[in-house]
């Protein structure tokens, strides 16, 4: 069993000390309760878990202290995939949830897997979720002073469980500021994408994720026989050459956990089973 967890990115320039303490003490605690969540559930019921947990913390953009909107409103998206099943579901721009990963979880087993906007919403709604307004005054005074900050912290998570399968899934309250309507690359397959080979969640510039398709190729490459290693590596060449900025976390069958990014400073943590590593 290994799992690994992230929190987008922190940065020196304009987020604390304590503020790094902050996260690195959340990732330990939230990768713990993880790890013991999977030793008892699947690979799929634990990232949606593990994002549920991240979802609950403000000090990451992602359910509560999510990023405003130009508009003034809170949109959100996630999405989760299943590698033995390659089934993907997701919510797209949902407002007023606490937890878009359980909608997105909820969506799993329906027909219509990815909903956007107000259906959503209103599918939320209809499945028992209770209206929450994920507004934290700290996002408020931010968005009034123009403040917005890439920095914040989509949250994901990838795991592999006992029987040998992975799941990922992803979180976002997107990049801030965005024009309504805007989508983010959270709940599509080039941010969170799942096989029997290999799982990847991100975070960055969701535009630069798309273009390069990051966790789509990782996956596709690490299941034609490239290492994790060289799976990364060629994909954030190829990301580089476009100027992106984006994060990865991933494990593969093998068991081997992985992380990247193009700007060295993604939160994240890792558990596999003897070591706890944490982003410094
Ligand atoms: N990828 C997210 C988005 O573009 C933002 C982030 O990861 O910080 O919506």
């Amino acid at each position: 069993m290994k799992i690994i967890i992230h929190g987008g990115f922190f940065s020196e320039s304009s987020q604390s000390m304590e503020t790094k303490i902050a996260k690195q003490n959340a990732l330990r605690h939230i990768i713990s309760l993880s790890y013991d969540y999977l030793m008892t559930h699947s690979a799929l019921e634990t990232v949606a878990f593990a994002v549920e947990q991240l979802e609950n913390d403000i000090l990451f953009n992602a359910g509560i202290g999510s990023q405003i909107q130009s508009d003034g409103k809170i949109r959100m998206s996630a999405s989760i995939m299943d590698g033995v099943s390659i089934k993907f579901s997701g919510v797209i721009n949902i407002e007023n949830v606490k937890n878009p990963i359980r909608v997105a979880e909820k969506l799993f087993n329906t027909e219509d897997r990815v909903l956007g906007g107000e259906g959503a919403t209103k599918f939320a709604y209809a499945n028992n979720f209770d209206f929450f307004n994920p507004e934290i005054p700290q996002r408020r005074k931010e968005y009034e002073a123009k403040l917005g900050s890439r920095s914040l912290g989509t949250v994901g998570c990838v795991a592999l469980d006992s029987n040998g399968n992975i799941a990922a899934a992803t979180s976002t309250g997107g990049k801030g500021f965005e024009v309504p309507g805007r989508i983010s690359d959270s709940a599509t397959a080039a941010g969170n994408y799942a096989n029997q080979f290999c799982g990847v969640s991100c975070t960055g510039i969701g535009e630069d994720i798309v273009s390069a398709a990051v966790a789509t190729k990782i996956v596709t490459r690490v299941t034609d026989g490239f290492s994790i290693e060289k799976s990364f590596e060629k994909t954030f060449a190829e990301l580089k050459a476009i100027d992106g900025f984006a994060g990865a976390i991933a494990i593969d069958n093998k068991g081997t956990i992985f992380h990247l990014d193009s700007h060295p400073s993604m939160v994240y943590a890792s558990f596999d089973g003897t070591t706890v590593d944490v982003f410094q």
